[in-house]
């Protein structure tokens, strides 16, 4: 079955079509600036891509575009509509309602929608997105995949802040943890590689992208992880702080003359390795800098490193071991120099490092020595890969 995998943000379309049979990607591409011009990058595989600038009012006229460019004679992949078996989409948010993903009806978009408020940026153009696919496709099936589903098996220690209860039962304040689908795919993925079980296994991932989170999986179960009520939480990332005493926000908004929005701006845009460096967001240009000399964009990465250290730490005391650590996501897999970085300070759990094999860019491999007590591997994600897979498995 062919799965096409949807991914709406607020002005952005991502697409795949999967052959969920042989998993390989039949073409890829990506509208921008929805409502503004319209801007299509479509990948058939095995040709050249095709940039198009065309008119897109909204989000229907780019699901209208996608599909006429999936059956175009030239750059097209499959000859009708008929060939498309179903529509995966990513859903952020699905509060405490999704534990798991589900088939689309329109009882699961009402309750999509209760969801709204605690991602107000992301969730309404998901549910745009499924709109606009349902008008042009009303008879394909189609699911929703979370984000925050895979962690809804965190126990409430883990869950829970230590604000009063009634603010959890009222306002749902409360970690749900995002990324799901990535820690869900390379902890499975992870467990196949060292030829066991997901259930045999306590493992560690660390999803190290522009946005960041680890998670601790044990028995093939979330039972912990970094991002938060947000996903401003744990590790210092990209542009965004990670964990900060709260007085913070209200110290610096009188020094500033800011208000709560202005200094939450701060922390999710302005701040993480990009506000420490004062240089940039991308791993590539801070080791760059570090190699002039540049102590700022130093001091950042050591930041970033120690933060993960801790994360590591931390979830091995609270799973009581770990038998294997996963590096995936843009730095993780692509940054030999933040692997070792990182797991220089685990010499107290008998890890060691294959300095040859950590060299490894974008591809599965088993990073530690072979007398490591803990693995660690390099394991590229692929949440669309995984949207497809639980859509098939669904319906
Ligand atoms: P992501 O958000 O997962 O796309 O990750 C973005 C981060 O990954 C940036 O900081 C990049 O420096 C890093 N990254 C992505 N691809 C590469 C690559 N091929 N080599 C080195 N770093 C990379």
């Amino acid at each position: 079955m062919n799965v096409l995998v949807i991914n709406c943000g607020s002005s952005s379309l991502k697409y795949q079509l999967i052959d969920s049979d042989s998993e390989s990607v039949l073409a890829k591409g990506l509208c921008e600036r929805i409502g503004i011009d319209g801007r299509l990058k479509h990948t058939p595989s095995g040709k050249e891509s095709v940039v198009i600038d065309s008119t897109m009012p909204d989000h229907t006229a780019a699901v209208s575009l996608v599909l006429k460019m999936l059956t175009d004679s030239a750059h097209g992949v499959i000859s009708g509509l008929s060939e498309i078996g179903a529509v995966g989409h990513r859903i952020v948010h699905g509060g405490e309602k999704f534990a798991a993903s589900t088939v689309i009806t329109d009882e699961v978009m009402s309750a999509i929608e209760e969801c709204n408020d605690l991602a107000p940026l992301h969730n309404p153009a998901n549910l745009i997105g499924i709109r606009s696919c349902r008008t042009l496709m009303p008879e394909v099936p189609m699911v929703a995949v979370f984000d925050t589903a895979f962690h809804q098996t965190m126990p409430k220690e883990a869950y829970l802040y230590g604000i009063p209860y009634e603010y959890y039962e009222q306002y749902k304040i409360r970690k749900y943890g995002f990324h799901g689908t990535s820690h869900s795919f390379v902890s499975k993925r992870t467990a196949e590689l060292l030829g066991k079980k997901p259930e045999e296994l306590k493992i560690i991932v660390c999803h190290l992208g522009n946005g960041a989170s680890i998670c601790a999986v044990k028995n093939g179960r979330s039972v912990d992880t970094s991002m938060g009520f947000t996903p401003l939480d744990g590790l210092i990332m990209g542009t965004r702080s990670g964990t900060i005493d709260p007085a913070v926000v209200e110290y610096l908004g009188q020094k500033l003359n800011a208000n709560t929005h202005e200094v939450m701006n701060i922390l999710n845009k302005k701040s993480g390795v990009a506000g420490v460096s004062g240089i940039s967001s991308d791993f590539r240009d801070l080791d760059k800098a570090v190699s002039e000399g540049n102590e700022r964009a130093e001091i950042a990465l050591n930041l970033f490193n120690y933060r993960v250290a801790q994360y590591i730490g931390s979830y091995t005391a609270v799973m009581n071991g770990v038998d294997a650590i996963a590096f995936t996501a843009g730095v993780g897999e692509n940054n030999p120099k933040s692997r070792a970085a990182i797991c220089s300070y685990l010499s107290y759990l008998e890890i060691a490092i294959d300095d040859v094999k950590n060299q490894v860019r974008g591809e599965e491999e088993v990073i530690s020595t072979s007398d490591s007590k803990v693995k660690v591997l390099v394991v590229p994600t692929n949440e669309e890969l995984a949207i497809a897979r639980e859509t098939v498995a669904l319906l």
